[in-house]
């Protein structure tokens, strides 16, 4: 391991934001859900949620370029309960979603504990998830066509929050808690030791200190 590599996994560690995530609601073109993971991956997002129809498997393609090595994706069995969930850490929870009700994306505030919550490519946000949320957003449309691609629109939005969040200085000082920066130190620096040492249920050692 070289300290340029370290410098950079302590660089990309230190911009992470703990309270910005996305939701995932059947989400299921690996090429989408890679995109969308490799959007996450540039705005700093440090772990993404999801929940799927029936049991098939969650695949990545090669559109993700190895994002999802880096951004966790929880998956959840019900919408119901991995939005009561978040709700529970404090997050807003915002739909992307083409309804009446819904404000111009650029309208909320993303400097608050946000999730960004994505619907289905086909049938989009489901109606018990619309009716859960705290705020529907919508990315004007002016074209012939209804929607953006699921992957685009996230990518528009969570730009939009990287914004917000770069003019309110969120990304010039880690907003990690120390014991999540240095488990994934670690675990970034490290993957398969911290992958046995999980599966022995042993702590990590610690890193020698940082001299780049
Ligand atoms: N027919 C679906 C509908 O009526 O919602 C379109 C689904 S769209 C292809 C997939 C997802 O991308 C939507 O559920 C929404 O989360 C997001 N999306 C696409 N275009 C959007 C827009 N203009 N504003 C907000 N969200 C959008």
């Amino acid at each position: 391991m070289t300290d340029v590599r370290r410098g950079k996994i302590r660089a990309v560690l230190g911009k992470r934001q703990p309270d910005l995530t996305v939701f995932l609601e059947n989400v299921h073109k690996p090429h989408n859900l890679s995109a969308i993971l490799r959007s996450c991956d540039a705005v700093g997002v440090l772990e993404a949620h999801c929940v799927s129809f029936g049991t098939r498997p969650r695949a990545f393609n090669d559109t993700s370029a190895g994002s999802e090595k880096w951004i966790p994706l929880h998956q959840y069995p019900s919408t119901k309960g991995a939005l009561e969930l978040l709700k529970s850490r404090g997050l807003q929870i915002a739909a992307a979603h083409l309804s009446d009700e819904a404000i111009d994306y650029r309208e909320l505030d993303y400097t608050r504990p946000t999730a960004v919550l994505l619907g289905a490519e086909k049938w989009g946000v489901s109606l018990e998830a619309a009716a859960l949320v705290d705020k529907h957003i919508i990315i004007p449309m002016h074209g012939m066509v209804q929607s953006l691609n699921v992957s685009v629109a996230a990518a528009v939005i969570l730009f939009e929050a990287q914004r917000q969040r770069l003019e309110a200085g969120y990304y010039n000082a880690s907003r990690l808690e120390p014991d999540v920066y240095t488990r994934l130190e670690y675990e970034w620096l490290h993957p398969r030791e911290a992958e046995v040492l999980r599966e022995l249920g042993k702590p990590y050692p610690t890193l020698e200190p940082y001299s780049g």
